[in-house]
């Protein structure tokens, strides 16, 4: 099951390409910002690890949007491995082994797939066309729309508003 911190930064990561009034950004661009995601999926902040991280973002949100899988993904994970820890009195307890470029990046999968099977169908695009963020539905109906009611569900609301008002004056 997937923890409340991992769901927050693959969730942090999906949304790292916003688009605002229309402006596409790419927040990974900003070194401080990806090293500061690549830190919360475990990793150091290396440049490599954030181009791994890159390279899931990309298609993650691909496999978000359309519902298929990329090769990309497969190609990350293609070297990781669960690794038993050292035994305690606890138990056994895994950890992740393989090359460290691409454990931050392969975490953010790991985290997607878990998402996907603890709350199938939750993890969904926003609602608005013109907006790239995604959304976690938490609600009890799973009727949530927008990634942020404050801004995308104020404005499509406003939109449909002002499309109705057209429609009654040129009728
Ligand atoms: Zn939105």
């Amino acid at each position: 099951m997937a923890d409340d911190d991992s769901v927050d930064a693959l969730l942090a990561l999906l949304n790292s390409t916003p688009v605002t009034d229309g402006v596409a950004e790419d927040l990974m661009a900003d070194p401080a910002h990806a090293a500061d995601l690549a830190r919360r999926f475990g990793g150091q902040g290396t440049t490599s690890e954030v181009r791994e991280l890159a390279r899931a973002r990309d298609g993650l949100q691909e496999a978000v949007r359309t519902g298929t899988v990329g090769d990309e993904l497969d190609q990350i994970l293609h070297d990781v491995a669960q690794a038993p820890s050292p035994l305690t009195p606890d138990g056994l307890r895994w950890r992740l082994a393989g090359p460290a470029a691409t454990l931050p990046a392969a975490r953010a999968i790991i985290t997607w797939s878990e998402l996907a099977a603890d709350k199938p169908g939750r993890l969904r695009p926003c609602g608005n066309p013109d907006c790239r963020r995604f959304l976690i539905d938490r609600s009890k109906g799973n009727t949530a729309r927008w990634c942020s009611m404050a801004t995308c569900g104020n404005r499509m609301k406003a939109r449909r508003h002002y499309s109705r008002q057209q429609a009654r004056e040129t009728t």
